[in-house]
């Protein structure tokens, strides 16, 4: 459930009108499209709720990946002699990649490291800033280990140094409060969020952009979205998103109470039948969803083969980056051994999954790995 989630039938319900019945285009000056806008509207208000926001401070995107790339992007083009980005060496590609593609156009990137728990040190984060700094990117939860980073320490230290602050919040939404507020909450400049983490389709995700902070189009276009992203707007998927968010934070009070167990359950089974299995990522400090193990002397592609053909669908990192042979970048920052990043596996669950499922995955995992090491 890390890498996705199911579109929840309700979800699906509210989009349904937008595809065959209601398909304007929300720009056109004739009612059948002009009443879209409503409809963005409500769903910009359902997002925004979910993460304390003000409805004008969330634009809407294609996905994390577009959030991400023009959050930083944004950032770098209003501090344009400012040639220094801090981010961590655990954060997803989408960052990642950014930042190696800036690295080449002259940037300095750090990349601060973390420790065997996957947390970060905060006097890493304020020896890093310089005046060059243009950007800090650091991320809410990670999205292998589930970790979560102290945000809010983060923001302060950012505000405090006068650099601005990008969080990818993707693994956090819908799984911990996320409140942007101005007094109370998170002090962050730009804050992204993908619907298909948290029951909405894939192909939709926002940006949301703090009423002082700077932005500059990445995609330059027509004038939807205020103008901040050309493109017309894809209301199914726009309907979808909201929906979700209203869902997420109806849910929200729950979650913890429902799946908190279920991979507690799963973790400690693991770890207690299978020798040399080994958590990686904060005992506590760590989403309720999410658990990485490193089972010593099993390849990963072993065992997820084989959980696989039990019907098992668990990962050995990122689902973005599944197609290539590297070990997880998170276990290597984390661990020295490099045995470590290519001997586990992320099991991520959902409020939705159900007590025999985990007993299914926990009997299945203790049955390869145990035909694994003879
Ligand atoms: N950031 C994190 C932490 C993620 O887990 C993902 C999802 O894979 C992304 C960004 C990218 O999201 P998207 O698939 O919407 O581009």
């Amino acid at each position: 459930h890390n890498a996705t989630t199911s579109v929840l039938h309700e979800v699906f319900e509210a989009m349904r009108p937008y595809f065959c019945e209601e398909w304007g285009n929300p720009s056109s000056t004739y009612k059948f499209g002009s009443k879209l806008k409503a409809v963005i509207e409500t769903a910009r208000a359902q997002v925004a709720e979910l993460i304390g926001a003000h409805s004008r401070d969330v634009m809407f995107t294609s996905c994390a990946t577009e959030s991400n790339n023009a959050a930083i992007h944004a950032a770098l083009k209003a501090n344009s002699a400012k040639k220094h980005i801090v981010t961590s060496a655990v954060e997803h590609s989408s960052v990642l990649n950014y930042c190696l593609a800036m690295e080449k156009d002259g940037y300095r990137v750090t990349y601060l490291p973390v420790d065997r728990d996957g947390l970060l040190k905060l006097a890493d984060l304020e020896n890093a800033i310089t005046d060059e700094t243009a950007v800090v990117s650091l991320m809410w939860a990670n999205n292998e280990t589930g970790v979560l980073f102290p945000v809010k320490e983060i923001a302060v230290i950012c505000r405090a140094r006068g650099v601005l602050y990008h969080c990818d919040a993707v693994q956090a939404a819908g799984k911990v409060e996320i409140d942007v507020s101005p007094d109370v909450g998170i002090q962050a400049d730009y804050l992204s969020l993908t619907g298909h983490k948290f029951h909405a389709p894939k192909g939709v995700g926002a940006l949301y952009v703090r009423r002082k902070a700077p932005f500059s189009p990445l995609i330059h276009g027509g004038h939807q979205e205020r103008n901040l992203r050309g493109g017309t707007e894809c209301v199914p998927l726009i309907v979808g998103l909201g929906k979700a968010a209203e869902l997420a934070r109806k849910h929200l009070a729950d979650y913890e109470k429902k799946v908190r167990p279920l991979r507690d359950g799963l973790e400690e089974g693991i770890l207690s039948s299978i020798p040399n299995a080994e958590l990686n990522g904060h005992k506590t400090q760590r989403l309720a969803n999410t658990t990485n193990i490193t089972f010593h002397g099993i390849e990963s592609e072993a065992l997820l083969i084989l959980l696989d053909k039990e019907g098992i669908c668990a990962s050995s990192g990122s689902a973005c980056l599944a197609d290539s042979a590297e070990p997880s970048h998170v276990v290597k920052a984390m661990k020295s051994d490099t045995a470590a990043a290519r001997q586990m596996i992320r099991f991520s669950l959902d409020q939705n999954n159900e007590t025999n499922q985990i007993r299914a995955a926990l009997a299945s995992t203790v049955k390869v790995a145990r035909m694994l090491r003879t």
